[in-house]
């Protein structure tokens, strides 16, 4: 284990932001977390944890600790028939994740290809794309309590899953890091493709359902995401950066009959869900910037660093954008990314 002071943590955060942190250490296993905590200096200081940065929006230098974990083993716990369950160290790249297991054969991960970020996140997180969300495969998480090093396991149920986040990303954020995630994933007889997102079931529709992969779902979605979301090796983003607002249905109606073309998408509870980048392009910010500053000319959800951007000047335009949104149609447009 390596304590590294005074660290720049431009290569931990898709955004490209050049900022410090005091002290930052990789860990792999619960011995190092204990021995962290008997140096008294770092003990003392507040640690956070950080995965690859690429939900995260640094605006200043971290005062403190920042612990990436790096355990990187994939495991087979068990199988039957039908399924099998993998246990996957936090440190393994996501997306390479998705990649393993679609080369198998195996069903679960595929739409949730090209998702930047470590596994460890996926259950913070509860990454989701296209219909699917981690929480779908995830049968347990394994975490590390970081002032302590005491393991506690989580169920499925007990991880409160919700709309891009869970427990490890309320009550235990900066608390327990998470080691371990167990997945359940179908093995290619028994399972099938989620179709439920029209512009994939759309990219797919020379096939037949029955002669559909998970490869081949796997490089549909790739296909798809290349298309809208700039690639952060090339310009710096965070991803979708606003999540998309939710309205109940009196203020919907109202709204609609203002702008008949909102395009809008009914819930279970009776709200509307209503595209965030559709609201922003309708005041005008997509491919438009601000500074060093930009909205994608390619998503308007999505905000870009067109180079040299400090975390402020992201900040200051995702303010303008949602000032002009809520000026316009009396909507907060919350932050998906986590500005730190
Ligand atoms: C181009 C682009 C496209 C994206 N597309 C999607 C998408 O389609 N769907 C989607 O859901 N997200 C998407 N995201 C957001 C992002 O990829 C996910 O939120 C991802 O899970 C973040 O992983 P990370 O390792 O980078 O976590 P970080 O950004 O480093 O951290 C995110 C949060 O998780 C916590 N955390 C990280 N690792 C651990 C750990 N081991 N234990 C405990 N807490 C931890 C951090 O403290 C922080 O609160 C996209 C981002 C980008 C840049």
């Amino acid at each position: 284990m390596h304590i590294q002071a005074n660290y720049s943590l431009l290569p931990h955060n898709t955004f490209k932001i050049d900022v410090k942190t005091q002290y930052y250490v990789e860990i792999n296993k619960q011995s190092d977390i204990l021995i962290l905590r008997t140096d008294m200096k770092l003990a003392a200081l507040p640690w956070r944890i950080f995965g690859d940065g690429s939900n995260l929006l640094l605006t200043q230098d971290i005062e403190g600790v920042v612990l990436r974990c790096t355990f990187k083993k994939i495991k087979i716990m068990k199988e039957d028939q039908d399924n099998i369950w993998i246990s996957v160290g936090a440190g393994v790249k996501w997306h390479d994740l998705v990649t393993h297991t679609v080369e198998q054969g195996w069903w679960g991960l595929e739409n949730l290809a090209l998702i930047p970020g470590t596994v460890g996140a996926a259950p913070v997180q509860n990454i989701g794309a296209y219909g699917a969300e981690a929480r779908d495969s995830i049968t347990r998480v394994q975490s590390l309590n970081i002032y302590d090093g005491q393991r506690i396991e989580f169920r499925n149920a007990e991880c409160h899953f919700g709309y891009r986040t869970s427990i490890f990303k309320q009550e235990y954020i900066n608390k327990l890091l998470v080691h371990r995630v167990t997945f359940r994933l179908r093995k290619s007889h028994s399972g099938k493709a989620n179709l439920v997102y029209a512009p994939l079931k759309e990219a797919l529709s020379d096939f037949q359902k029955k002669e559909l992969t998970p490869l081949l779902v796997y490089k549909a979605v790739i296909r798809i995401r290349n298309s809208k979301i700039p690639n952060p090796e090339r310009q710096g983003n965070g991803g979708s950066f606003f999540k998309n607002p939710v309205v109940d249905e009196a203020y919907f109606h109202d709204l609609l009959e203002k702008y008949p073309d909102m395009p809008h998408h009914k819930m279970i509870n009776g709200c509307y869900k209503i595209p965030a980048a559709w609201l922003i392009e309708q005041v005008d910010w997509k491919g438009r910037s601000h500074g060093r500053a930009g909205v994608s000319h390619q998503h308007a959800l999505v905000l870009v660093n067109l180079g040299g951007a400090q975390g402020s000047d992201i900040l200051e335009l995702s303010n303008l954008v949602q000032e002009d949104v809520n000026h316009k149609f009396g909507i907060y447009l919350e932050p998906e990314v986590i500005t730190l």
